[in-house]
């Protein structure tokens, strides 16, 4: 290792330290903080960005980059390294600071406009924000490469690699299949969802969270389950990833996927370990949005929703359910948690119908970017993409167009992440299956670790050490590819709806 390498990674850590004791008391605000601690909570939380921006932008990192960009001896994992840095460094240094302080405060205003305007069911209230929020997405992308597209460059900063061209042609792919299967289970008699209504007080269904935790391999002695309003995985430390779940209390199976959810985001972060002079360093960082999206839809849905898994485990959480479950027996339960049915809102959608919800938002805002959408159309554009792809339309934009807070915040190009996840999550889980022989008898006799062992030697450990193209290529042989999960829910869909 270079001297600079050895340098860069000290500066590295000192800011991961920083952004971890962030990450401490952002988790606290979300969990246990009392109300009224708001105020100084922001101010301590400005103070901690503040720092870590500080360390980020150090032109000493800048100055040791340029030596090792000039060397020609790097070793693989040097290489890697530098070109994690050099993104995170450009990505830090490239905007002017009136312009940070400009966007910050047009987001900020931004959000809280369309805040009211959901509410409100009003578009009109926060259309010039989002207008507004497009030509600084603009502006942001010229900064970072004043050559590219802007809509390729804000993708690239989710899914590094990607472009608009890229994901469309898998989207494309997946768009047809997923029509036609929707299709297909339409024609079909509806499943009965014998879960909902099902009231199961909140301790059971903690206790159904611990179960599973236990089952997948999260260690407790590294992480925490907790309560918030929105479940999320945040990572304190390279041996503290918490998870937090929210429990209704007439539809249990919603913490439950969201422990199994979130568990899976928990695990790829413990499991993450390119190379031991490297902890505690950016190398040491998920892939990408997509494969972190990846880790969590494999163990929620690939696993958490199959038959086989619940051959095995569902009799111990009817124990715990008691006489909540008397109606359940195994075959209406993973039938229920199955169950395909369009939807307006994102969020609440199935593994199916749920690409369809992420593709009308990708060309939508490819469209906003490229200048063939007016944001004052966007309402009509909304309701046209859910009739066409999902054969439902919602007559307001509260459930309609204004439903998520991502386009409020800035967050172009975010959306195509969610899908792509469960893209890799199909594609890893092919190559899985075929490199460890029945795996769903394994899974159905009880023993999950032979999963989360390959995910940690295949994916988990490698950081960033690869790109996500690099990663799909080296595990799986081949570039992404849609046909993973056509011939996945074909597979499931047909044996469960019976077309
Ligand atoms: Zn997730």
């Amino acid at each position: 290792m270079h001297k600079e390498t050895a340098r860069l990674i000290e500066l590295d850590r000192a800011h991961t330290l920083v952004a971890h004791i962030g990450a401490v008391l952002s988790w606290d605000q979300e969990t246990y903080m009392p109300p009224r601690a708001i105020e100084e909570r922001s101010d301590q939380l400005a103070l901690i960005e503040g720092l870590a921006h500080q360390k980020a932008v150090d032109p000493e990192i800048g100055e040791l980059l340029a030596a090792l960009e000039a060397k020609d001896d790097l070793d693989p994992v040097e290489k890697a390294y530098v070109r994690v840095m050099r993104r995170e460094y450009d990505r830090e240094t490239k905007f002017p600071e009136a312009f940070v302080t400009e966007y910050a405060k047009a987001a900020s205003m931004s959000q809280a406009a369309w805040a009211e305007a959901r509410k409100n069911n009003d578009f009109a209230s926060f259309a010039p924000h989002l207008e507004r929020m497009i030509q600084l997405n603009r502006e942001k992308a010229s900064y970072l490469n004043p050559l590219a597209r802007p809509y390729d460059v804000l993708l690239d900063l989710f899914e590094p690699g990607s472009t608009r061209a890229s994901v469309a042609k898998v989207f494309n792919v997946m768009k047809s299949y997923l029509v036609d299967i929707l299709g297909r289970i339409n024609a079909c008699p509806q499943i009965e969802d014998k879960c909902h209504g099902l009231r199961v007080d909140r301790d059971v269904q903690e206790k159904i969270s611990r179960y599973l935790m236990k089952v997948l391999g999260y260690d407790r002695a590294r992480g925490r389950l907790d309560v918030s309003a929105h479940p999320f995985t945040t990572t304190l430390g390279a041996d503290d990833v918490r998870i937090t779940t929210r429990y209704l209390e007439d539809y249990f199976p919603s913490s439950l996927f969201s422990t199994i959810h979130e568990s899976g985001h928990a695990l790829y972060e413990l499991g993450i370990d390119p190379h031991p002079e490297y902890r505690g360093t950016r190398l040491a960082e998920a892939a990408s949005m997509a494969v972190h999206e990846s880790q969590s839809r494999l163990w929620e849905n690939i696993i958490g929703r199959s038959h086989a898994f619940w051959e095995h485990h569902f009799p111990a959480v009817a124990a715990l359910l008691g006489e909540a479950g008397e109606n359940l027996d195994l075959d209406s339960f993973v039938a229920s948690i199955n169950r395909v049915v369009p939807s307006l809102i994102r969020t609440e959608a199935d593994e199916v119908t749920y690409g369809l919800h992420v593709i009308a938002r990708f060309e939508l805002e490819s469209a906003l970017f490229e200048g063939n959408l007016k944001v004052q159309d966007v309402p009509e554009a909304w309701r046209a993409a859910y009739r066409e792809l999902l054969g439902i339309a919602s007559p307001d934009d509260r459930n309609g167009c204004l439903q998520d807070v991502h386009w409020s915040m800035g967050a172009f190009g975010y959306f195509p992440s969610y899908a792509l996840g469960n893209l890799y999550a199909a594609q890893f889980w092919g190559t899985l299956r075929a490199q460890l022989q029945v795996v769903e008898t394994r899974i159905a006799a009880g023993e999950t670790r032979c999963v989360l062992d390959w995910l940690r030697t295949n994916i988990h450990q490698r950081g960033q050490s690869l790109t996500p193209g690099e990663l799909v290529e080296t595990v799986t042989g081949s570039a992404l590819d849609p046909v993973w999960f056509e011939r996945y829910l074909r597979e499931k869909y047909s044996r469960i709806y019976g077309f």
